[in-house]
This record gives structure tokens, C-alpha cells and sequence, in this order.
């Protein structure tokens, strides 16, 4: 292994090696579980004693970055940390040092809530998305091979900056549909949703200093908004939506940038803002000219009662509007969008032309092929069938096994929101829960403030993702899970 060590630098040799080591490792140019020289050759090799390269693993596998095993030796972990800062900190130059996460700010997790963590012995209930395998392969196989021929090597151009136009008419169906009104040319179409809550964040940069939000809320949109320096202030709830008295106050104060809300079946409650407090909240936005940003991620997965008027229909230009296709059909395609009116729209525009120029055009053509040919429709119609039969069964399951556990029956979506019984902390029991073959989403990051009674209390259950039988399995492991550290049934 070719290390240039430097005997004249400051830095201790030792720390000399961890760095050079901890930039193979984390560039993956020594990939996880490859085996690292035994210390005696490498230092004899560099030139130096056995113990600076013992100091030096033992300094690695203390962050996790290396396993040492007694008598085959030393391997690259093969679960590394994301986001890890490669240096430390007295080597960086000061514009780097301002740009570490300040101790008082909460951290954000990188890949939280996106899944892949199921196989057959894992039950994932901690995704945040569908079930991929409803996804109608074959039709969109299809729509591919069709783009393709259909528009020759333009289908891999870039797109239209505000989308194809032929998809956004679509879009501008589907939304009808679900009663929200928008035109094609109100519709700019994003790379995911998260990028459209992102650039309508960014443009209201310099309002004010907070983000208005649920409590709970969805913890990616509290990380980007921290990561944009707002700094978020959750609204508790009640059984018809965010609390009106505390958000008076909230707009009161004169420091709301704006108002986050997810009406439909919120993340990660579940919950549905009833249409009274809709009316009640665009008004106190209007009255304290506030912008409303609202995210209907799973509006289409409604399995009871009708469909309410969105905030964007009840608000006009007061209100922008984001949705996705990760959540019904696949997150991959990274096609979301959101919908504005007046000046709000050409700015959102500029902004995401000049970050990203277009959302992937492949994805709009093939999209706008699928919702063409009714197809989305049926999709949609058997989602909501398997996915409500799904809930009945994870709510049977809580039933069952989780005594003192409680989770209302969201009326759509994807999530049931569990509380714990009392002394019961979260992240313990997803802890005792993964090492029982069960991933469960810890509610913990989905407060805005960390201090909240209520943080270490619920859990997040994703019951669309798999089967009935898993999931009555997933409960199962929980209750084992809860039983191991005294609660519920042993
Ligand atoms: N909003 C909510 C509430 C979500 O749960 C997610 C996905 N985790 C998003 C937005 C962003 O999804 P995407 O960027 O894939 O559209």
C-alpha cells in the first residue's frame, strides 16, 4: 500500500495514516470488507513503528470505520456513516469550519425514509413510499420503448424547464380529478417533490426566519428547511388538522417565511386537515400574508370518505402546490412538481433552471404515456385496494399484540402513527425492533423541536410497502420487540 507519510509535517504520523486511510475508505477506493495490511508489514513498509498504524486502526474502528477481528484482522466496516467529514476540523481552512453543522441545530440524516432495508428476513416498515412491486413494469416498459421511437434521440435531450408540455397537460388532469385546480401552465414539474419544496423554500428565503410546519412533520422537509437556515416551529395538532390558536400566534410574531402543511394523510401522522380548518388556515395566511406551501404527496390514496378542496384551489396565488409520482408509481424517476400562480411560478422557474435546468425528460415521456392511456387510473384504483386492506391489517395486528400501544385509522396514505406507552422510548424500541427483523421509522426526527414531551414517543409504521402477512409478522417482532425491554406481553 503506497502511503507518502511526511516526517517533517506537524500532524502526528499516526494521524498522517488515519487520514490517508479514511480517504481510501470513504471514497470507496478500499471498499467495505476488504482486508487492510496487517500492522507489523505496513510498518515496516512506510517506515514506521507498529504502534503509529495500531493508533491509527484503533482510532478508525473507534469511528466505526474499520472491524478488527482477533486472529484474521482488520476489514473495511461494510456499513460506513454518510456524510462523515473527512477531516478534522483544525486542517480545514476557516470557510470549511463555518460550514459544519453548528451544535445548535439538530443534524440531518442523510437516506432517512427511503427504503431498500427489506429482503425476506427484514420486514421494512420504515420506508416512505409504495409498494415498488404494484408498479406496472410492463406498461412502463412499454412507454419507454414508445418515447424512444417515438422521439428518436430527443427523448434524451433536456426537457422544456418547466416540463413537457404534453405531461403537464396530464398533470393538470390528474389534479383535476382529485379537485384540485390548476392549468398545464401553472404546473412547472420537478426532479421529485423534494425538489419543489426546496426551490419554493429557497425563493422565500429573506421573508423571515421561521418555517411554519406540523408538529409532527415530515423530517426531510424539517432537514431542508434547517439546511436553508430556517429554523422550523411546530404547530401541534388535533383530530381536524394544525391547531389554529398557536398558529395565530406563530404569524403574529412576524418571523414566518411560511406555512408547510401536508392536508392529505400527513407525514408521518396520517392525519387529514378537515375541510373547515382548511378554509381556516389559508384565511389566517391570507390575513397575516403568509404563503402556504403545501405538499399533497399521497393525495390519490384516499380509502374512505371524499375528497376535500386543496389549500391551492381554497388559496389562488396565495398557495403553491407540490405533489409526486415517487409514492404511487416509483421514486426513481424523480418526476414530482408544483403548481403556482403569478410571479410566484416565474421565480420558481428561474430557480430551477438555474439549478438544474430540466427534471428528466425520459421520465415525463414515458409518464405522460402511462396517464395517457387511463392506465395511472387503474393503477391508482388497486393501490388504494391492497393498501386499505393493508392498513385493516396492521391495525388488526397493533390490536392484537401491542396492549397500551395506540394508533388512530388514517383514512389514506401510507403511514399509522404509533404511540408508545409511557416511559417506552423510541429509539430503543426500533433498535430491539431491527434486531428482531423489523425496520420501523423512530418518530424522533419528525418533531421541529428535538426538546418536544412528545419526540421519543411514536413511531412511524409504512403499512402499503408489504404484503398482510409481513406485516402482521413486522407487528409481531415489534410486540417481542416492546416485550424485551418491559412492555406489553412478554
Ligand atoms: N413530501 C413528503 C411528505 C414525502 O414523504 C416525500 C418523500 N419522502 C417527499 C415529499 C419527496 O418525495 P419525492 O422527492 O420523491 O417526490
Amino acid at each position: 500500500m503506497k502511503i507518502a507519510l511526511d516526517h517533517s509535517r506537524e500532524t502526528p504520523l499516526y494521524k498522517q495514516l488515519e487520514q490517508a486511510l479514511r480517504h481510501r475508505i470513504e471514497s470507496g477506493l478500499l471498499e467495505p470488507g476488504s482486508r487492510l495490511p496487517a500492522s507489523r508489514p505496513l510498518s515496516v513498509e512506510l517506515g514506521v513503528s507498529r504502534i503509529t498504524v495500531e493508533s491509527a486502526y484503533s482510532s478508525m474502528e473507534a469511528d466505526g470505520l474499520i472491524e478488527r477481528r482477533a486472529g484474521s484482522g482488520s476489514f473495511v466496516a461494510r456499513r460506513q456513516a454518510v456524510g462523515r467529514v473527512l477531516l478534522s476540523a483544525e486542517e480545514l481552512p476557516s470557510w470549511q469550519r463555518a460550514l459544519l453543522v453548528g451544535a445548535d441545530r439538530p443534524g440531518i440524516e442523510i437516506g432517512l425514509g427511503i427504503g431498500g432495508g427489506g429482503d425476506e428476513a427484514t420486514v421494512d416498515l420504515a420506508t416512505g413510499v409504495g409498494d415498488a412491486s404494484l408498479f406496472p413494469l410492463a406498461d412502463f416498459k412499454a412507454a419507454m420503448a414508445s418515447a424512444l421511437s417515438r422521439e428518436g434521440s430527443k427523448a434524451l435531450g433536456y426537457a422544456d424547464p418547466r416540463g413537457v408540455q404534453a405531461f403537464r397537460t396530464l398533470v393538470a388532469r390528474v389534479l383535476s380529478s382529485r379537485g384540485v385546480d390548476a392549468t398545464p401552465e401553472e404546473i412547472l414539474v420537478t426532479s421529485g417533490s423534494q425538489e419543489a419544496l426546496g426551490l419554493a423554500a429557497l425563493m422565500l428565503r429573506g421573508r423571515g426566519r421561521e418555517a411554519i410546519v406540523e408538529s409532527p412533520c415530515y423530517a426531510s422537509a424539517l432537514g431542508l428547511f434547517r439546511s436553508l437556515g430556517y429554523a422550523p416551529r411546530g404547530i401541534s395538532m388535533d383530530s381536524g388538522g394544525m391547531r389554529l390558536e398557536p398558529l395565530r400566534a406563530a404569524l403574529r410574531d412576524g418571523r414566518a417565511a411560511f406555512i408547510y402543511a401536508m392536508p392529505n394523510f400527513q407525514n408521518p401522522s396520517g392525519a387529514r386537515m378537515d375541510a373547515e380548518r382548511r378554509r381556516a388556515v389559508v384565511e389566517l395566511a391570507g390575513r397575516y400574508d403568509t404563503p402556504i406551501i403545501e405538499d399533497d404527496f399521497v393525495g390519490d390514496l384516499r380509502y374512505e370518505g371524499r375528497d376535500l378542496p386543496s389549500l391551492y384551489t381554497l388559496g389562488g396565488s396565495g398557495v403553491m402546490h407540490s405533489a409526486t409520482f415517487s409514492k404511487l408509481l416509483a421514486p426513481g424517476l424523480r418526476v414530482g412538481f408544483i403548481a403556482a400562480k403569478g410571479p410566484a411560478y416565474e421565480r420558481l422557474l428561474e430557480l430551477k433552471y438555474c439549478l438544474s435546468m430540466s427534471a428528466p425528460r425520459l421520465s415525463q415521456e414515458a409518464l405522460a404515456r402511462i396517464l395517457s392511456v387511463g392506465r395511472y387510473e387503474a393503477h391508482i384504483r388497486r393501490s388504494r385496494r391492497r393498501y386499505a386492506e393493508r392498513r385493516d391489517a396492521m391495525l388488526g395486528a397493533i390490536a392484537d399484540c401491542l396492549p397500551g400501544f395506540e394508533a388512530k385509522k388514517p383514512s389514506g396514505g401510507l403511514f399509522a402513527w404509533l404511540r408508545l406507552p409511557a416511559g417506552l422510548d423510541s429509539s430503543a424500541l426500533a433498535d430491539a425492533a431491527r434486531r428482531r427483523g423489523v425496520l420501523v421509522f423512530d418518530g424522533r426526527p419528525c418533531f421541529a423541536d428535538p426538546g418536544d414531551p412528545d419526540a421519543g414517543s411514536f413511531l412511524r409504521l409504512n403499512f402499503a410497502a408489504e404484503s398482510p402477512e409481513r406485516i402482521v409478522r413486522g407487528v409481531g417482532a415489534l410486540s417481542k420487540a416492546a416485550a424485551s425491554l418491559g412492555y406489553g406481553r412478554p
